[in-house]
């Protein structure tokens, strides 16, 4: 797939599950739209979700875990399902916005444009949620940023039949439709229920962990970055909008670091690790995660950082930081 390709793929994949949204709208105004498409539409967000927190994001582009050669094609293909790229290309992008973030050459920061006011921040959150998709000139080269990825044969198949496992995404859920109801119509709303539709409300989520994620949260690390906790986003995007957590510990298999920091993803690993499927988990004591925060904390945090209200993690009492009390 070379980048006009993708740029077709692209605009396609922002267009039409617009236009599913909107074909969803007027079949439930009509109340055409039965339970077994609401229940497909959950599975199918569960497998696309994971497929892009557990695997493209935790998997292949930190090695958070290692896992068994059929799950991780299970799970990059599941990834690929979700409709946001080949595995090639979104590890190039997501590996170079973690070396670069909110500085020049991070492929989706919000301050890439620093016109002032309301305008300029709305055209900052506007790029870092979808307009850099649209960036024709925008290339992460893979052989620079995953060398690992292009090796790995399994990666290299899905990347070039990445388009099938997109179609898969939609064929899957008409099938599950059939299934459920025996009818063509069933198969035609479990379509676009699980597959345009998802696409949609999936995509939009991890879309906004990029553009809300750095702009608009808590930061509990005084990181170089922007990068923000956001709690209410947490739930539907498996655990990765503890952000802010996650760019201070890119490699941590769990980005939720408080037992109330809901992680789906970081639960569906450390199940698979008691399973014995997966090894080698990436995990960070609190010990760690506070002489980072104070050495952060040195160094002075985000370019933005100092106007938000919460205090990072190294400025609070010493006795709540370590871990003695929890004051949060
Ligand atoms: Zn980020
Ligand atoms: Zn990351």
């Amino acid at each position: 797939m070379d980048g006009r390709e993708h740029y077709t793929f692209i605009l396609l994949s922002a267009l039409l599950p617009l236009f599913g949204v909107a074909a969803a709208v007027v079949l439930l105004w009509n109340q055409l739209v039965g339970p077994a498409d609401l229940v497909i539409f959950a599975i199918m967000y569960v497998i696309a979700g994971l497929g892009v927190s557990t695997g493209y994001h935790r998997l292949l582009a930190h090695r958070s875990f290692r896992t068994t050669r059929p799950l991780r094609i299970f799970f990059t293909a599941a990834g690929a399902m979700a409709g946001q790229g080949p595995p090639v290309i979104w590890v190039a992008h997501h590996r170079r916005h973690h070396r670069v973030a909110d500085k020049p050459g991070d492929p989706h920061s919000p301050y890439h444009d620093e016109e002032p006011g309301l305008k300029g921040a709305l055209k900052g959150l506007w790029h870092a949620h979808m307009g850099w998709l649209f960036d024709r000139g925008l290339s992460s080269d893979p052989m620079r940023y995953c060398p690992d990825i292009l090796r790995d044969k399994d990666m290299r198949f899905i990347s070039k039949h990445f388009v099938w496992f997109v179609t898969a995404g939609v064929v899957l859920p008409g099938v599950l439709g059939f299934a459920f109801t025996g009818t063509l119509f069933g198969a035609f709303t479990g379509a676009l229920w699980g597959g345009l539709v998802r696409f949609f409300f999936a995509n939009h989520i991890t879309y906004a962990v990029n553009s809300i994620g750095h702009y608009f949260g808590r930061r509990r690390f005084a990181t170089p970055d922007e990068s923000r906790n956001v709690g209410w986003l947490a739930l539907f995007s498996f655990g990765e909008a503890w952000h802010n957590n996650h760019h201070a510990f890119p490699r941590s298999a769990s980005h939720g670091m408080r037992w109330y920091e809901i992680d789906i993803s970081a639960m569906v690993i450390g199940g698979l690790e008691k399973l014995g499927l997966a090894t080698n988990v990436i995990r960070i004591d609190r010990e760690r995660q506070e002489q980072k925060a104070v050495a952060w904390e040195k160094l002075g945090g985000g370019r933005h950082a100092r106007a938000t209200p919460d205090k990072p993690l190294a400025h609070r009492p010493r006795a709540a930081a370590v871990g003695i009390v929890d004051v949060e």
